[in-house]
């Protein structure tokens, strides 16, 4: 039997990216903003319905350099129930990040929590779109105009999506989206921020051009962070795809839920009538007790079986031992409760029914 991952990168025909970088041997300019770059920019500009996109390598400096454009100092309060490059994002700017509980059902971050973490060293909220599910987003703007907090979101689950009509990278002060290989919308590597105040934009365009702010000035301490050319054509060519794509993740996310849902001990991730989702992730959470088999043993049942699973988000990242136990795991109980019993199922376009029917039919076996 063939061994099934968790998920598998999307990629468009051959001669189509050949079509796409042809150009660029006629220019040999490779990157620094050229053509692929410019041309990205704008369809995705269009494609997510905001104002502005700035291009960078990838999601993680899109975070970081933003937190870097907007000077802050102090503490930035955030979930730990993400990818360690939320929190590094943060501490690499010299911030401290507070971690915020989660909510039991949408595993972002709890509003009602918010408010008694703010202090008056607090100068911004980074909560996350946790598996393409929409944060509350009016609380947390709601919390941030009374504090007159930044609010930058970590969008990398949620490209695409759209809420009541509003554009997801339409909220906050920023949204950061990543267009890494495993994503939903990718670009081999790379990633974005949509925002609505120019002055961070061309801040974050000199950031990831070292601080350059022209021929003979370097106003700012930047790092490297351009997408190259081959990256943006990857991302040309994944773009007139990706709806196609969406549609045929929704197909297989049905199938599980065709399957799963209902079960005893099984929690299914939510899915929203006003929110147009990308189906990028398909985390279940095994409550021993009631399901009769814990996450280890559904974990380990499908690896025997060829079937990779991940344990995302685990460890969460209030734990991680570059923190030196700096921060207690107890101040969120319910994102330690979710780490402990969450998988995430294989989820990807080309995934076949067969499969999935296989998964669910060894999930359940399981059952007691
Ligand atoms: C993937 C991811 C990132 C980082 O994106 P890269 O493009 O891999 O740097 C940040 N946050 C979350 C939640 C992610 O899943």
């Amino acid at each position: 039997m063939e061994k099934i991952l968790v998920t598998q990168s999307s990629m468009p025909g051959f001669h189509e990216y050949m079509d796409e970088i042809e150009e660029l041997w006629d220019s040999h300019w490779l990157t620094n903003m050229g053509i692929k770059h410019k041309k990205l920019q704008k369809e995705l500009k269009e494609y997510l319905s905001v104002e502005n996109v700035e291009l960078l390598t990838n999601g993680h400096m899109a975070l970081e350099l933003t937190l870097q454009a907007m000077n802050l100092q102090g503490e930035v309060i955030t979930t730990p129930f993400t990818f360690a490059s939320t929190t590094h994002a943060i501490v690499r700017n010299g911030l401290k990040p507070v971690f915020c509980d989660i909510d039991p059902v949408t595993y972002t971050m709890d509003v009602e929590k918010i408010e008694g973490l703010i202090t008056d060293r607090t100068c911004a909220i980074m909560p996350v779109h946790v598996y393409g599910n929409l944060c509350d987003v009016e609380g947390i703007e709601r919390i941030a105009h009374k504090y007159e907090l930044k609010v930058i979101y970590d969008a990398a689950h949620a490209f695409g999506e759209v809420y009541k009509g509003r554009a997801i990278g339409s909220f906050g002060d920023a949204s950061c989206f990543s267009f890494h290989a495993t994503k939903v919308f990718n670009s081999i590597e790379g990633g974005a921020v949509c925002f609505t105040d120019t002055r961070l934009g061309n801040l974050l365009y000199e950031l990831k051009n070292f601080g350059i702010h022209g021929p003979e000035e370097v106003s700012a301490v930047g790092a490297n962070a351009k997408m190259n050319e081959f990256c943006a054509a990857m991302g040309l060519c994944n773009l007139r795809h990706v709806k196609e794509e969406i549609e045929k993740r929704k197909a297989v996310v049905e199938r599980y839920y065709s399957h799963l849902q209902g079960v005893e001990g099984i929690q299914l991730n939510m899915l929203r009538s006003d929110v147009d989702s990308n189906y990028a992730y398909f985390p279940v959470v095994f409550e021993e007790k009631a399901f009769g088999a814990s996450r280890a043993e559904v974990f380990n049942m499908l690896a025997e079986n060829g079937i990779g699973a991940r344990k995302y988000f685990y460890p969460l990242t209030n734990t991680f031992s570059c923190f030196h136990r700096e921060y207690d795991v107890n101040d969120t109980p319910v994102a330690l409760h979710i780490s402990k019993r969450v998988l995430t199922l294989p989820l990807y376009a080309d995934l076949q029914m067969e499969d999935v029917d296989r998964i669910c039919r060894l999930i359940l076996a399981c059952k007691v």
